[in-house]
């Protein structure tokens, strides 16, 4: 790989003829067309935030470097950015008077600046490598560059080692803040879409979890449809069958439930009335696994980690218990006591007994002491495998 150093270009040289897309907030083109802000494999402009876009001002105004600026030379001589494409848009930006800084003490844009501060940002003298290799040196190498302060996420790095036109018609679904669909999305899924995080939880989906062997198979695809399909008949499911949505449904697998259970009929006037019910329950503790639960036909209760007998009822119970069985010379286990075994008149000790709903949670047994009973530990176990 080549590559030259520059010391000469300034702000404005770079700035010339800025293209700023404020729809897929991309920073699309710089030097009057010859420069390429944003490659495919780039990710969104993200430090549109109010504090590192101005932050990349301040240090300008103070003097401070902004680091390395990497451009890569392709065939045709027109130049792209490999690594600064968040500086040089946050730049581009600031000139084009997008954002404000506080200058004075009050909230100023570029234009409203004094001018020989405009002329300090202007003149500054950016270091500028421009690179030129085979897509592949070109690659590696973008992978080994982290940008200050916020590395790549994964599905970042994929997107750049896999780019191409999937990549490029993915993003622009569900990568992109305009998508009206997203706060449909949002409802089932927490993520960040100029992240790629939409994208990923997608690619999981239809990949079943590996992302990476799915997007270098499907890399040089001139469509997404298998993806978006795939992705939509999840939501779409999810969105049938509960009518009502919960901040815990975005934490949910819906991938792995809707492959286990997507063939199954619900009625989704029962499944809310249930789902509802759940939530209003003080016994369910994890309410995340409300939705499984249901899905599963409400037999797995372990799911919802329900609440257990407080210590002290067990206690207060079994002593009841104890002294009712030895004033009638039967066990203290009521089922041993029907039995007709040696157990018949046993007196368990406490720490051999366990506490039993005598009303079942799922068939509405309240987790208090006036619904416990201690069985033997034989007897309870036996009693939770119905
Ligand atoms: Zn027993």
């Amino acid at each position: 790989m080549k590559t030259e150093l520059h010391t000469d270009w300034t702000v404005k040289d770079i700035c010339e003829g800025f293209v700023y897309n404020e729809l897929e907030g991309k920073g699309l083109f710089g030097m009057n067309g010859k420069l390429t802000i944003q490659p495919e494999y780039q990710r969104n402009y993200i430090y549109a935030d109010g504090k590192k876009d101005v932050a990349v001002i301040d240090s300008i105004l103070k003097g401070y470097p902004i680091g390395l600026i990497y451009f890569n030379r392709l065939d045709d001589g027109q130049l792209e950015i490999l690594d600064g494409q968040q500086r040089i848009t946050s730049l581009g930006r600031f000139i084009t008077s997008r954002f404000a800084i506080v200058d004075n003490g009050i909230q100023q844009y570029f234009r409203g600046i004094a001018k020989d501060k405009q002329d300090k940002i202007l003149n500054t003298k950016l270091l500028i490598y421009v690179c030129e290799g085979s897509e592949t040196e070109i690659k590696e190498w973008f992978k080994t560059i982290n940008i200050a302060g916020i590395p790549l996420n994964n599905q970042e790095v994929l997107n750049a080692i896999y780019s191409g036109p999937f990549v490029t018609l993915a993003k622009e679904e569900f990568s992109n803040s305009q998508n009206s669909n997203i706060a449909k999305w949002s409802s089932y899924i927490k993520a960040v879409v100029n992240r790629q995080e939409y994208l990923e939880r997608a690619l999981d989906w239809v990949s079943k979890g590996n992302i990476e062997h799915y997007m270098s198979l499907h890399r040089y695809d001139d469509n997404i449809n298998e993806l978006k399909t795939y992705f939509n008949s999840v939501i779409d499911w999810v969105d049938s069958i509960f009518l009502n949505v919960y901040t815990e449904m975005q934490t949910i697998e819906w991938g792995r439930l809707y492959e286990q259970y997507h063939k199954q009929p619900y009625n989704p006037e029962e499944v809310s009335k249930k789902a509802a019910e759940l939530y209003a329950d003080e016994y369910v503790k994890n309410k995340k696994g409300i939705f499984e639960y249901i899905l599963g036909g409400s037999n797995d209760s372990k799911l919802l980690e329900i609440r257990i007998f407080e210590e002290r009822d067990k206690k207060t119970v079994y002593e009841r218990q104890t002294k009712e069985a030895q004033e009638k010379g039967i066990s203290n286990c009521p089922l041993c006591a029907l039995g007709n075994d040696n157990n018949k008149t046993r007196i368990w000790k406490l720490n051999e007994m366990d506490a039993d709903h005598v009303t079942a949670w799922s068939k509405g047994g309240a987790t208090d002491i006036s619904n416990c009973q201690m069985l033997c530990k034989t007897h309870n176990r036996a009693k939770g495998n119905k």
